[in-house]
């Protein structure tokens, strides 16, 4: 195991759990499971005995860990401060640790290509764009959908949703364009006031291209220069939650090396659950402030010399638990909201539970996390609105997919691009 995670740790921080219980009305599979082993205080009494060696590490204990979304709630409202995340990553680098049996199903071996195939290399995704634009136009994935044996494929389900893929845009002497790459620097229109990186992710680079562009648009409006190195990967997320932490290690380096080159100080991601994995990793130790696009542009200068449409409309907000648990910014997509004149932002129902995409939960554990999707789309049914926003392209896609299901006409985007429209954005 690595030093990161060593017994040693792992008991003294699980040792400060002192059984009160104050988290288990806020776990999302204690509400739904009420069972003492899917609770936090319950896990952490597992991995203590684990890593004690007085229990086992068997089939039982792993399904504990794998059933927890990692939405640290428990962490937001425990009064002893018991790291849970440190100690479910611990747990599940543990696991990975036993080389347990690889089982082969569709789920696993979809969770296999995605990972070590193509969110490795962000650039092989980037060059599915253009086939995955030609399918989605004929419908192909459509029919896909009905086969038997791929009717109940989330990850398809999810696919077929998306808009039409989106391409990046780059600015030439007279016009925008759309491009297959993102430029290299977007300038400041105007007065510089400062420069700061812009992370793509892995996945959103593909799927979530409009708030990449409008996070451009945006910044670029109030004097800010956008750097978006092209050697930059994954965050490491994914690998970090199930226990490959050398993976997760790998990818960091790569991201530190891309960014050392543009000279900025400032990263802004855009999905909350890569800005937590940046926030927590020693990147920050490498004088890189990461800061999530809502709070930048909450707290940033320069409004004064912008005009931004009225928008008479109520719009629900979702709270990623990512922006609300760990990186405690759930207040900054209201405030960035704020900004539109006429527009009522409204918490969407049961914010303080996860919604179920938790990064490959979705795909690991359907059942549950469908129970906890359908919680949050029924409440979107009641609202009518015709917006909801999400600050987490995973939260995001997996409740759009809902939704188109459903047959539910709300539009899910980031907040950023709701503001980017009534700003003038168009492409
Ligand atoms: S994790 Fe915190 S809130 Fe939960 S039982 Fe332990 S001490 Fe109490
Ligand atoms: S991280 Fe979430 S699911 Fe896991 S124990 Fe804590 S509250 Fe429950």
């Amino acid at each position: 195991m690595s030093s990161k995670f060593s017994k040693k740790h792992i008991i003294a921080k699980s040792n400060q759990c002192v059984s009160c219980g104050l988290c288990l009305p806020h776990c999302p599979t204690y509400r739904l499971l009420k069972s003492e082993a899917d609770s936090p205080r319950g896990r952490i009494a597992l991995i203590n005995g684990v890593v004690s060696e007085r229990i086992p590490l068997n089939g039982k204990f792993i399904q504990h860990m794998d059933r927890c979304l990692t939405c640290r709630a428990c962490e937001m409202v425990c009064p002893n401060n018991v790291e849970f995340g440190y100690l479910i990553d611990g747990a599940r680098a543990l696991i990975a640790d036993q080389s347990t049996p690889f089982v082969l199903n569709q789920n696993s071996a979809i969770n296999f290509l995605l990972k070590k195939l193509l969110i490795i290399k962000p650039d092989r995704l980037e060059r599915l764009r253009h086939i995955l634009s030609f399918l989605k136009k004929t419908n192909f994935l459509q029919v896909l959908l009905k086969l038997p044996r791929l009717k109940k494929n989330k990850l398809l389900e999810i696919i077929v949703q998306l808009p039409l893929v989106k391409f990046p845009y780059v600015e030439t002497a007279e016009r925008m364009c759309i491009s297959n790459r993102w430029g290299k620097v977007y300038p400041a229109k105007g007065v510089e006031r400062g420069k700061v990186g812009l992370f793509l992710g892995c996945v959103a680079r593909l799927t979530d291209v409009e708030t990449l562009n409008t996070s451009i648009f945006v910044l670029n409006l109030l004097g800010y220069s956008v750097h978006i190195p092209s050697n930059q990967t994954c965050c490491g997320a994914i690998f970090q939650h199930s226990g490959e932490l050398k993976q997760a290690a790998v990818l960091l380096e790569k991201n530190k090396t891309a960014f050392s080159e543009t000279g900025v100080t400032t990263i802004i991601t855009t999905a909350s659950g890569c800005g937590m994995q940046l926030f927590e990793s020693e990147i920050t130790g490498n004088h890189y402030k990461i800061v999530d696009i809502n709070q930048f542009l909450a707290t940033a200068e320069g409004w004064q010399d912008i005009q931004i449409e009225p928008l008479p409309q109520e719009v629900l907000v979702h709270d990623p638990c990512s922006l609300r648990n760990v990186l405690r910014g759930a207040a900054y997509p209201y405030q960035l909201l704020s900004r539109i004149p006429k527009v009522q932002a409204i918490p969407l129902a049961s914010n303080d539970q996860c919604c179920g995409a938790a990064g490959t939960y979705f795909i690991d554990q359907p059942e549950i996390a469908n129970m906890l999707l359908n919680n949050k789309t029924m409440a979107v049914a009641e609202s009518k609105v015709k917006y909801l926003v999400t600050s987490n392209i995973g939260c995001a896609m997996h409740m759009a997919s809902d939704l188109y299901k459903k047959n539910i006409n709300t539009e899910v985007l980031h907040p950023v691009t709701l503001l980017a429209r009534q700003m003038g954005w168009k492409l």
